[in-house]
């Protein structure tokens, strides 16, 4: 896809999201680190109650780290994936105090983002998707995160064709222009969920329709007017 017509649907994704995101306040680094890493697999609000139940029950992350693990599997059971989650966590934590003495993360504000990728990439369970909602949100350095929403947007509309996400990452971050980075991620998102959802996508209601190469977006688009019966649909969607 050319440059235009990328640089046309990140305006009219901008327009309908009523403009660019603003600048983020400045955040505890690894508070991010461990809010995203909640967030794996699960929804902003019952990550956020994970989140808000860890930094209720413990004092600190140091405290959280000596905590027994089903202490901590509990008060993040909300957003699923606890098992995994709390190990996870738990070991990262466990790591960094050996490795640095301390539990913070705010050395990485002097680094350069690959040094950032280098350093977390180490621990199990953060991948270049949490890494870079941390540079992103954490270091507002430009970089374009991508999760499942992203991922599936973006290879509808044919701006990247690839597998998954991290492919996304690769192959997007040529094309989105540094200074739209992070708006036009947080722009998708929000679009992702209220219209080119992952079934049934809003086609009619989709404001870069023209621009769009998802083959079924006439079937859609048509389904969402209801001239398309549910069983036709099926079958529409099966040929
Ligand atoms: S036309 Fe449909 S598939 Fe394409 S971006 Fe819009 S909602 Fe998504």
């Amino acid at each position: 896809m050319n440059k235009n017509r990328i640089r046309e649907i990140i305006n009219r994704l901008e327009e309908y999201s009523g403009g660019k995101s603003g600048s983020q306040k400045k955040a505890n680094l690894l508070d991010l680190l461990i809010a995203t890493k909640l967030s794996q697999n699960t929804t902003d609000k019952t990550s956020y109650i994970a989140f808000r139940n860890l930094k209720n029950k413990f004092r600190n992350w140091e405290t959280a780290m000596s905590a027994p693990l089903p202490k901590i599997k509990s008060e993040i059971r909300v957003c699923g994936l606890a098992d995994k989650k709390s190990v996870e966590i738990r070991n990262m934590l466990r790591d960094m105090k050996k490795k640095y003495g301390k539990l913070s993360l705010e050395h990485l504000r002097g680094y350069d983002d690959d040094k950032v990728y280098d350093e977390l990439l180490q621990y199990k369970g953060i991948g270049k998707k949490t890494i870079s909602c941390l540079l992103a949100f954490g270091l507002n350095r430009n970089v374009f995160p991508v999760d499942t929403h992203v991922h599936r947007i973006l290879n509808r509309l044919g701006i990247v064709d690839t597998k998954s996400p991290d492919d996304t990452f690769d192959n997007a971050k040529a094309l989105i222009p540094d200074e739209v980075k992070i708006s036009f991620h947080t722009n998708l998102i929000k679009f992702g969920r209220s219209v080119c959802k992952a079934p049934k996508p809003l086609c009619g209601e989709c404001v870069i329709y023209d621009l769009c190469s998802f083959k079924d977006k006439k079937y859609y688009r048509e389904f969402n007017s209801g001239k398309v019966k549910r069983n036709d649909f099926i079958i529409l969607e099966n040929s």
